[in-house]
C-alpha cells in the first residue's frame, strides 16, 4: 500500500498575523514541487492571513485546536464552523501540550475528533508517552489506550481519512529525537491497534506521522520507515529548514 506522505508544521504559539504573511510568503515557493501533502497548522489569529497567503498553491492550512460544541457560551473557544469558513482543512487534536497544560482528556479528544469529522475537518490526532512510561516499558500499552479512546464511535470510513501523529513527549522540543527504529516500532503498534479495531483496509490506508524534534538531519531516515507516513514538525516548521524536510528525499 503506497500512502502519500504528509509533512505538517505545528507553529504552536508563535508568529503574529504579519509574521505569518512574511514567513509563508518565503516558504511558499520553497515547499512547492514535492509529492507530499504540505500543511501548516497555525495559531487561530493567523488563519485568515495564512489562507490568503497560500491561496492558489497546494499548501493546506490547519488549526491547532477547536472546541467540540457548535456555538454558544464558551468564552475564548473556536467552533469547527468558524474554522471551516476561514478555510481550514486540518485540525491538530490532543497535542501533548494541550493534554498537559489544558487538561484535555481522552474523552474530550474523542468529542473533538467526532466533531471535526462531522464538519469535514481532517483531525491530526496526537498520541505519545512520557519518558517515565517509556522507561517502565508501558509505551505501547499506553498509546493503545489513547488510540482506542480517540476513535470511539468513529466509523471505519471516517477513521480511514484521519491522521495519527505519534509524538513521544520526551522528544518534543527537546532536540532528543526518537531513533527511527523506536519511532517505527510504535507507529507499527499504532497501525496494529487500528487493524484490530477496523480491519486491514483502514489500517493500510490511515496515515501515521512521527513528531518530536524532526529536522533536516533526521527526516529522511525517519520517513523511510515502513509505518511512518511523514512528520508533524514543531520548531523546524518556523524556519527555511522546513522546506528541506518537505524535500526530504533530496537530503
Ligand atoms: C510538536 O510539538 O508537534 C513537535 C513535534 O515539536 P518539535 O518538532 O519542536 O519537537
Amino acid at each position: 500500500m503506497v500512502r502519500k506522505k504528509m509533512i505538517a508544521g505545528n507553529w504552536k504559539m508563535n508568529m503574529s498575523p504579519k509574521e505569518t504573511v512574511k514567513l509563508l510568503g518565503e516558504l511558499k515557493p520553497m515547499v512547492s514541487g514535492s509529492d507530499v501533502d504540505v500543511v501548516f497548522c497555525v495559531p487561530a489569529i493567523d488563519i485568515v492571513s495564512a489562507v490568503e497567503t497560500v491561496a492558489g498553491t497546494d499548501i493546506q492550512i490547519g488549526a491547532e485546536n477547536m472546541f467540540y460544541e457548535e456555538k454558544g457560551a464558551y468564552t475564548g473557544e473556536i467552533s469547527p464552523n468558524m474554522l471551516v469558513e476561514a478555510g481550514v482543512s486540518y485540525i491538530i487534536i490532543g497535542h501533548s501540550e494541550r493534554r498537559q497544560y489544558f487538561k484535555e482528556t481522552d474523552e474530550m479528544i474523542n468529542k473533538k475528533v467526532r466533531k471535526a469529522i462531522e464538519h469535514d475537518l481532517t483531525p491530526i490526532i496526537c498520541c505519545g508517552e512520557t519518558l517515565e512510561q517509556r522507561e517502565q516499558g508501558i509505551t505501547l500499552e499506553f498509546i493503545k489506550k489513547q488510540i482506542i479512546g480517540a476513535f470511539m464511535h468513529v466509523s471505519p470510513e471516517q477513521a480511514m481519512h484521519c491522521i495519527i501523529a505519534y509524538e513521544p513527549i520526551w522528544a518534543i522540543g527537546t532536540g532528543r529525537v526518537a531513533s527511527s527504529a523506536q519511532a517505527q516500532e510504535v507507529c507499527q503498534g499504532i497501525r496494529a491497534t487500528i487493524r484490530n479495531i477496523y480491519g486491514n483496509q483502514v489500517a493500510d490506508q490511515i496515515r501515521i506521522l512521527y513528531g518530536g524534534s524532526v529536522n533536516a538531519g533526521n527526516a529522511k531516515e525517519l520517513f523511510s520507515e515502513e509505518d511512518i507516513d511523514g512528520g508533524l514538525v514543531g520548531g523546524a516548521s518556523l524556519k527555511p529548514e522546513f522546506a528541506q524536510i518537505v524535500h526530504y528525499k533530496d537530503l
